[in-house]
This record gives C-alpha cells, sequence and structure tokens, in this order.
C-alpha cells in the first residue's frame, strides 16, 4: 500500500522570528513607552513602505557600505523595477519628506516610525536578518545642536522608561564636508605601511571608506587602531563648536556620555554628531545608534537640509529588559466568564456574550471545553471574579446563574437583569 508522504512543517527563514503572543507583551510595553515619549517630545507617527526602490538606499546609506553590498534583499519586479527590503528607516522618511513637499508644512519636522528592516547578515544574538527598529528624526530648520540633544536625550528617556540600568551613550563627530576629507587622507597615511597586517575588508575600507578603519571588529587590527590620529584634533572650527554644543547640553541634561573618537557608524549619510546606546554589562551590540545627515537630502535631489535622527533595535531593547529582570505587568483578568453546559446553552452564549459587550463588559470564556469543572478550572486560572453558568433549564427558564468565584454562592436571576447583577457586584 502506498503510504502517503507527509508534508514537513514549515519554519521561518534563517534569520527571521515569529513574536508570539507572550513575546508580544513585551514589545507592547516598548511600544506603549514610545508613543508615550515621542507624544511628549513632539514626534508625530509616520509609515512608509516596506518595499522601495534599491536605489534609494545605494545613494543614501553609500554604494561601498556593508549594508547595500552585501546585506539588502532586492527584489526584482514583473516590470524590471529593483526594488529592496527597506535595511533602515532614515531614507525612506527623507523620500517621503522630499515626495511630498513636507518641508511646506513647517521649516521643522519631527517624525517617529516604528516596522521591520531586512539585513542579510551572520544572525547571531541579536543580529537578525528581519529586525525591528523605532527610530525618530528631526527634519527641516537649521542645523542646531540643540536638535541632536533633543533626538538623544529622547532616545536615552525611552531606555529609562523602560527600566533598562546602566545606560552608556557614546559620543562623537565626524565632521563635514570641510574637515573629514582632510582627515580620511590622514588616516590613509599612517595605516599604508601595516596593509599587510590588516584584515581583507580593511584593506577594501582603505580605499573606499577609510574612515570605518576605525569601525573594524577584526582581533588583528585592533592593536592599529589605538594609535590612530584623532578626529577631535582636526574637526573645522564650525563642526568643533557643533560637539562642544551637543556636550555641553548633555551636561546641562544631567545625561552622561562617552567621548568616543573611534565611534563610526556603517551608513554614509552621517555627518558632524554621531552616537550609540548600550546597556553596559549586558552583550556587547548597541541598543541604538544615530546622528546628523544634513547632506542626505541633497543626496536625493532635494535642497540641503539639516537633519538629525536616531534609531533603536527593538528586539535588543527586549532582550535587555529581561536579561536585567524588568518586570512586565501584570495581566488585568477578565472579570466575568461564561461557562455552558450543553448544546443549546453554547449556542446561547455567544449572544450572551454579544450582550455583555454592547452593555461594556469585558467578558471570556472557554467554549471549546464541554465539561462544567474544565470550564470552572479555567475560570480560575483566569482569575475571574465571577462565573455565567447557562444550561438546558436556564434557558427554558429565561434564566441565568450567577456565581461567586471567590465564595462560590450563586445565584439564578433572569437574563434581562442579567446587566444590571453583573454591574452591582463587580462595583
Ligand atoms: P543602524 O540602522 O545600523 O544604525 O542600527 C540601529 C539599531 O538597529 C542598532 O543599534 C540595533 O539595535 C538595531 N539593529 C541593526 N541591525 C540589526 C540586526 N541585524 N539585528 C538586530 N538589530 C539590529
Amino acid at each position: 500500500m502506498n503510504k502517503e508522504k507527509k508534508e514537513e512543517i514549515l519554519k521561518t527563514p534563517k534569520g527571521m522570528h515569529d513574536i508570539l503572543p507572550e513575546e508580544g507583551r513585551w514589545w507592547d510595553k516598548v511600544r506603549k513607552a514610545t508613543e508615550k515619549v515621542t507624544e511628549f517630545y513632539g514626534f508625530q507617527k509616520i509609515e512608509t513602505p516596506i518595499l522601495e526602490q534599491a536605489v534609494l538606499f545605494s545613494r543614501t546609506v553609500g554604494e561601498d557600505t556593508d549594508i547595500v553590498q552585501k546585506e539588502m534583499y532586492t527584489v526584482k519586479t514583473k516590470s524590471g523595477d529593483t526594488l529592496a527590503l527597506r535595511p533602515e528607516g532614515t531614507a525612506s522618511i527623507c523620500r517621503a519628506y522630499l515626495e511630498h513637499s513636507l518641508s511646506k508644512a513647517a521649516p521643522m519636522q519631527k517624525f517617529w516610525y516604528e516596522g521591520p528592516m531586512f539585513r542579510y547578515e551572520n544572525p547571531q544574538a541579536g543580529r537578525l536578518r528581519q529586525f525591528h527598529q523605532i527610530g525618530l528624526e528631526v527634519l527641516g530648520g537649521v542645523a542646531d545642536p540643540m536638535y541632536d540633544a533633543q533626538v538623544i536625550i529622547a532616545m536615552y528617556r525611552l531606555l529609562e522608561d523602560l527600566r533598562i540600568k546602566n545606560i552608556t551613550l557614546r559620543i562623537n563627530s565626524i565632521g563635514c564636508k570641510v574637515c573629514r576629507p582632510a582627515y580620511k587622507r590622514q588616516l590613509q597615511a599612517y595605516y599604508k605601511n601595516n596593509l599587510k597586517k590588516l584584515c581583507g575588508d580593511c584593506n577594501k575600507r582603505y580605499k573606499d571608506n577609510p574612515l570605518r578603519l576605525l569601525d573594524c571588529k577584526n582581533e588583528k587590527c585592533q592593536p592599529y587602531k589605538e594609535d590612530a590620529p584623532n578626529f577631535f584634533d582636526k574637526l573645522c572650527s564650525s563642526c568643533s563648536t557643533h560637539l562642544k554644543s551637543v556636550l555641553e547640553y548633555m551636561d546641562e541634561l544631567g545625561v552622561p556620555y562617552i567621548l568616543d573618537n573611534q565611534l563610526v557608524r556603517g551608513l554614509d549619510y552621517y555627518s558632524k554628531t554621531v552616537f550609540e546606546f548600550y546597556a553596559e554589562g549586558e552583550n556587547s551590540w548597541a541598543l541604538g545608534g544615530g546622528g546628523r545627515y544634513d547632506y542626505l537630502m541633497e543626496m536625493l535631489g532635494g535642497k540641503a537640509t539639516p537633519a538629525v535622527g536616531g534609531a533603536f533595535g527593538v528586539e535588543r531593547i527586549v532582550e535587555t529588559m529581561k536579561s536585567q529582570g524588568v518586570s512586565l505587568p501584570e495581566r488585568t483578568p477578565k472579570k466575568v466568564f461564561i461557562v455552558h453546559v450543553g448544546d443549546l446553552a453554547k449556542k446561547k452564549a455567544l449572544k450572551i456574550i454579544e450582550e455583555l459587550r454592547h452593555a461594556g463588559i469585558s467578558v471570556t470564556e472557554a467554549l471549546s471545553k464541554d465539561s462544567l469543572k474544565a470550564q470552572l478550572k479555567a475560570a480560575d486560572k483566569e482569575g475571574a471574579a465571577i462565573a455565567l453558568i447557562l444550561g438546558q433549564k436556564e434557558i427554558f427558564e429565561g434564566n441565568i446563574i450567577i456565581r461567586d468565584l471567590k465564595n462560590s454562592l450563586q445565584e439564578s436571576v433572569p437574563t434581562e437583569r442579567m446587566v444590571e447583577e453583573i454591574k452591582k457586584r463587580l462595583k
């Protein structure tokens, strides 16, 4: 006899995860805290498509970056367009800002977003192929260091509100069009004689993106970083004053920071301020990061527009909350539980649930269970205060039993008085 082939159970693609209901409670906590913080600091929510034209990212994130070179998921459409699953959020927000002429509404605007991002990385703890970001952006107006400070402070407060401890903020300046080229040349001159001893990636960086030599995590490149020329000495006066002001704001607001002259970021569009948040003593990865990107709008064909922003990785925040022992609020139990006995009662129960919904009373059930005992056990597990019991007899008499689950006292009441009686007992 031919045995029917059993289909294998499919799994999520590598580096991508389901967020099951229990896990989702952590995400809700992060989302609620984000909504509160962004509302307070005046950021408006914005949503953009998950797919964008691939060129949006090659032009802004940078043709030579790992994200564009190695990690972007691209899709060729039937009509021949090349789209990409967004690897980050900032470029899309700027695209939307230009496409809809949002600058006309107000010279300076603040936006926040949340959603999945995609990077074809080597999956490991804290590094996924589909991950989620929460980002904040301040677009337009003037390049005032006050806005750099406000993005940083809003992000810092969000971590505090989520009860994340030992927050470390690292800040640096990566200069501007005026001072960066000379610093890059200086870095190249410093590394030139050691190229053979550096990793393959660094040899590539040396040519295409020398700032990122400072970002290498490879063991064999570490000794050379220590004595690399310091950008602080080479910043032009505008960048130097800007950095000083951001740091003064941090001092004034009481936000501790580490000035880290080796902090450069994996995206090309940054200028002046860059920053990252860590939870010290936890994992080595950054919880979030960001910076100023005054040239990005021009890369997209817009006018020169000052802008600054940052983003958190939600998975990393949730992981840190768990490992630091942050607690979740207790679930609020549904107070009323409906219990049926027999098929007729099961049918009637659905109608009663609707009546209660109409009366604004939240109710839960275990209609899939038939035994009275199993249903009462489920009511107890839920922590309900009242069970409404409906059997054949009650249906014929037009009644329902209201049982107090604390003292097990019960009373049969006419169904038309049910809502009134429940409300009285729940008071
Ligand atoms: P970035 O867009 O690279 O500046 O990243 C901002 C934040 O997003 C990081 O600090 C992480 O928290 C998070 N993130 C970036 N890439 C990943 C990834 N592959 N997996 C999980 N989180 C990520």
